[in-house]
């Protein structure tokens, strides 16, 4: 079988470190590998719409920035095909079909879908096709057959309601779409990075990331201002490292060398947790620390990524031609769907029987 990956952003902002994290980091690690036959990066317009459709003009003008993020990490056209959703309407119509194999109840039953709706204040007016993201999601990955969906934690609950409709659907109508597995990174820091704020996630609807397109300068600035433990008052006091920010992101950041570089006196991560819970150890320090691993890691992209903004009509093409590759593999899918739902009338004369 061929292993095909899809996967996606919203273009609702610029891509910041969680993304990076949890999802960027794996999918060019997976691009590298050599082991997939196809590998598929959407920037998901059409979802973004679903909350932001009285504001198409940031979902447009995000659209170049995300693409943008995407080449700077290193995501590469030659080996991934990079395209945007709305340009593929088979997306649509698979949607819609698979919309009569899922119950109202069973999406009011995801979590995610509910954090969801309470963080953007949906609970009287939910937009029904905001309620019904995770049906077109599920069309999303299987229109492309993929076999992996590299994502951070949060779509858990959408890839399995997307391996339900698989199930329902080659069940009612025959073997016709492929079962997705969900890729996630392997450390738990990764899975879901919180906020600089402290709050669990890091997300661009709440404003408290760190931009992979950030300055050196304003990602100082955001370091030193993080959330830490609110316990740890005086350097003497004993420190939780435990859910404190400062700690997550060195789990999600720091490699070996970085201590060698940066802050010789620790052998390393677990001798520099000890002595912050110990206490006499500053959340100065360990910010400055944290602040030069985070330089060291987003230096490259932001420099590539300025490289890439001097070259937008090729970002564009980049684009194009993905969508148009992509629209093509889609169409596939949904010849082999009207066909197992029998309702490819004119491609035989079953009517006529
Ligand atoms: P929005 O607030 O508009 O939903 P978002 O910041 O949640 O934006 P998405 O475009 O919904 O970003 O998510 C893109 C991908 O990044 C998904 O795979 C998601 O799991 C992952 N992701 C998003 N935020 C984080 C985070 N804080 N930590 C780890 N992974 C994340
Ligand atoms: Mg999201």
């Amino acid at each position: 079988m061929k292993q095909i990956i899809l996967t996606g952003d919203r273009p609702t902002g610029r891509l910041h470190v969680g993304h990076y994290v949890g999802s960027l980091k794996e999918r060019v690690k997976l691009q590298n590998s050599g082991r997939y036959d196809e590998i598929y990066i959407m920037i998901a317009d059409a979802q973004a719409l679903t909350d932001n459709a009285e504001h198409p003009e940031k979902v447009r003008q995000n659209i170049m920035q995300v693409a943008l993020d995407y080449l700077a990490c290193g995501l590469d056209p030659e080996k991934s095909t990079l395209f945007i959703q709305s340009m593929i309407p088979e997306l649509t119509e698979l949607t819609f079909y698979y919309m009569n194999l899922v119950t109202v109840s069973r999406v009011q039953r995801n979590p995610t879908v509910k954090a969801e709706i309470q963080m953007r204040n949906f609970e009287a007016s939910i937009p029904v096709g905001f309620f019904c993201y995770p049906i077109s999601q599920a069309a999303d990955i299987t229109a492309f057959q993929a076999t992996a969906v590299p994502v951070g934690e949060d779509q858990m609950p959408m890839i399995e309601q997307c391996r339900e409709i698989v199930h329902k659907f080659n069940s009612v109508y025959g073997e016709t779409l492929t079962e997705p597995q969900i890729v996630l990174p392997e450390k738990a820091s990764c899975l879901r990075l919180p906020g600089i704020d402290g709050k669990a996630k890091m997300s661009k609807s709440l404003g408290n990331c760190i931009y992979l397109s950030d300055e050196s300068e304003d990602i100082k600035k955001k370091v030193m201002s993080m959330f830490t433990d609110p316990n740890h008052l005086r350097v003497e006091d004993p420190g939780q490292v435990e859910g404190n920010p400062v700690f997550i992101y060195l789990d999600a950041f720091c490699r070996p060398e970085y201590f060698e570089e940066f802050l010789p006196e620790y052998s390393g991560l677990d001798e520099l947790k000890a002595h912050y819970q110990r206490g006499g150890l500053g959340d100065v320090k360990v910010k400055r620390f944290l602040n030069n691993v985070l330089q060291a890691e987003l230096q490259p992209i932001r420099e590539r990524r300025k490289m890439w903004e001097q070259r937008l009509p090729e970002v564009y093409e980049i684009l194009r031609e993905g969508s148009k590759a992509a629209k093509e593999k889609a169409s596939q899918t949904l010849h082999d769907v009207r066909h197992a739902m029998k309702i490819d009338y004119f491609e035989n004369d079953n009517l006529l029987k």
